[in-house]
Formats: C-alpha cells, structure tokens, sequence
C-alpha cells in the first residue's frame, strides 16, 4: 500500500496536462471544505530577529551572508506586534528568527507568558533546532505551537544544505517527534525545488508529513538568493536533470494539493514564498489547492527588508494594517471567509464526520 501510494504521488508530481491538475486542485480543495471548512485562519507573523550562528546553504540569513545588516526586535516592540495582532483580529501570532543565541530562553520565556497573560492569541515559536530544555521550558510558558521545517526527507541532501551545528544534536524529525511529546502542535514542512532534490524525495516528504502526523505543513518553493551557496551556484547538489525538481508555482501547488489529501486535517499556509514568485494570485492560488491558512505580516516596516531568507519577498512594503486589508480581500473574494480564535488543529467548523480513506481517494484519482 505504501509503495502504491508513493508511485501514486510521484505520477501525480510528474503530471503536466492542465486539465489533469485542475482535476487534483479540485479534489484537494473539496478535502479541505471537508475536513477544515472555509475558514481560513490568520496568523501574524513577527520576525524577531535576523541575527543567525548556521550556515545554511539557501538561507540569506546565513552566518556567512556579511552583506546583511543585522536585527534584533525589542521587547518592548514583540509586545506591540502582538496587540496589533489582537486589535487586527487575528486568532495566533508565529515568533520566528533566525537561530540567535541572544534570544535566551528565559527572555522569550517571559514574552510568551505575557501574551498568554495579556490576550486571548495563541503562541507559535519558530526558532530553529533549540535544546529540548528550552522547549520544555517554553511550551510550560505557554507557547501552544513550533514550526520547523525539515526541508526535504533526503537525508543526503539535507546534511550538504543544511550544515550541523554540532555533531550528534537531533535532527529535524526527531526534534518534531520532541516537539509533540511536549504537548506542543508541531509544524514541518519543506521547500519545493531545491537544487539536487528529485521528484521521488518530493513524494517521501508527503509520506513523511503523514508519517509524522503533523498539525501544520508548510510548503513554497526555493528561491535562490545570490548571497548563498546553493543560490550563487557555488554549491550544486549532483542529480541527473530528468529527476531534478522545479522550484515552479505548479509544483507547489502540486504539493500543497497532494498533502492536503494525504494530510486531511492539517494546517497548510499559503505562504509568502508562493505569493513572491507570483504576486498577483500565488497566495489565492494556494488556498484553492488545498491551503487554509495565511500569515500576515507583523514585522516593524523598518525591518522587513532585513529579514532577508530570499530576495524580493513579497509585501515587502506593506504596512500590518494594508497587509490584513488586502489578504481579508483576497480570502472573501474566493468565498471564504477569515477564521475566529486560535485555529488549532482540529477545531474547525467543518463537520468532522469520518473522512473516507485518504490514500484511497488519491488511487482513485489516478485510476
Ligand atoms: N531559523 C528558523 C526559521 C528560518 S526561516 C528555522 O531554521 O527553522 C523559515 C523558513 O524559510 C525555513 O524553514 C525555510 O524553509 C525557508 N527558507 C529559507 N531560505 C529560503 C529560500 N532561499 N527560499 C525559500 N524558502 C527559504
């Protein structure tokens, strides 16, 4: 069964016939009203800090990228991101940074306990692969979610892109594994394309989100930034080009639409990374391929352009204000409307009947 379903999702990645792909965007789409309903939830982004030790080979906050000025958000300005949330009606804030020793457990210990104090929003923490202390400590603060992407399953590729910190530390997957025991919901997700990734990892990485049973999936596609490695050319991972993943808009709507279906329940942003490689509709086109959650940003306009992980991020510009105006209209003109409250996994308004067998539907689609 699961080597069915592997070859199933690899037919379905190498699909190209338009009319074929608009029959996979619909039936992800009917899962999704299915199991998580027209809600589409909200979440803040607040970027708190550009300042990284690692050396990844994709991201432009790498310790290596010397071009980058660095920053550090204040308490004092976290504090007003997240009311600004509040005042915006949005149901959780996402505190992500690049992996910076100066944010100590103990100061974002005490930002998460204010917001849990102070309003009614849930906590998400997105701060890369941290000691199992610090997450214990941070989840009894309060912090209800953690996001941290795995990338790609290709271990082989993984380890080239993505250099340890120190030898022996968990990896990404068993850190997830950590991260629910902790009680916390646990968001993975990977980038779509990546230099030296194949078609058949793209299906390992629907199966490993499966696998892992994740609360939140996020997906966009690898965009290459001329101050990385891999984004100058300096470093190119061996594939033969037939099995070489594109990092296009399909492909991730491809994916996006695939673990919605394998995936049923899950959290799945539109994410930024879509919307920047086409501006005009990637974030709508999204959400009509399975997603149901989108992430406005919260970050001080003056340092948005310093968090830099791929150039001409999209919104760039926009203040937090024109960016919920603008995503409220997007999520309404699809006939959808924005979701209330936290938008934990599993409570949303869809009827939670019991789903037919995901992998069957996506054999049948392919039959
Ligand atoms: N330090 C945290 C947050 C990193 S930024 C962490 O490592 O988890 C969040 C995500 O941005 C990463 O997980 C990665 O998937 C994505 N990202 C980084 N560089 C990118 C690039 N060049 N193109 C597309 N996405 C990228």
């Amino acid at each position: 069964m699961a080597e069915l379903t592997k070859s199933g999702l690899l037919k379905w990645l190498r699909e190209t016939q338009p009319s074929r792909l608009q029959e996979l965007y619909q039936q992800a789409d009917a899962v999704r009203k299915q199991h998580v309903g027209d809600a589409v939830h909200l979440r803040g982004l607040i970027e708190l800090s550009s300042h990284c030790v690692r050396q990844c080979m994709y991201c432009g906050l790498r310790q290596g990228n010397r071009d980058l000025p660095r920053y550090r958000m204040t308490r004092e300005e976290i504090l007003g991101c997240a009311r600004q949330a509040e005042r915006l009606g949005y149901g959780t804030v996402v505190m992500q940074a690049g992996e910076d020793d100066l944010l100590t457990p103990e100061w974002i210990a005490e930002i998460v306990q204010w917001i849990k104090r102070e309003t009614k929003l849930a906590v998400t923490l997105s701060l890369g692969e941290r000691h199992h202390e610090e997450l214990r400590l941070w989840r009894s603060a309060g912090a209800d979610r953690y996001l941290l992407r795995f990338e790609t399953s290709d271990e082989n590729l993984f380890r080239v892109i993505h250099p340890c910190r120190v030898s022996g530390a968990p990896d990404r997957l068993t850190l997830l594994r950590q991260l629910k025991h902790l009680g916390y919901e646990a968001g993975g997700g990977v980038m779509v394309g990546i230099p030296g990734q194949s078609f058949a990892s793209l299906a390992e990485d629907i199966l490993t989100f499966h696998v892992l049973d994740l609360d939140m999936i996020g997906i966009g596609p690898y965009i290459a930034h001329a101050a990385t490695p891999l984004g100058s050319g300096a470093l190119r991972p061996a594939i033969a080009v037939s099995e070489q993943a594109p990092n296009s808009e399909e492909m991730v709507y491809k994916m996006i639409a695939l673990t919605r279906i394998v995936c049923p329940d899950a959290n799945i942003p539109s994410t930024t990374a879509l919307a920047t490689i086409n501006k005009l509709d990637g974030r709508k086109l999204g959400l009509k391929a399975g997603a149901n959650v989108v992430m406005p940003n919260l970050t001080p306009v003056k340092y948005r352009r310093l968090y830099e992980i791929y150039p001409a991020k999209a919104c760039i510009d926009e203040s937090a204000i024109d960016c919920n105006q603008c995503l409220r209209g997007q999520i309404h003109s699809l006939g959808r409307f924005a979701g209330q409250g936290p938008g934990g996994r599993g409570t949303s308004q869809a009827s939670v009947s019991i789903p037919p067998g995901a992998h069957s539907q996506l054999v049948q689609l392919h039959a």
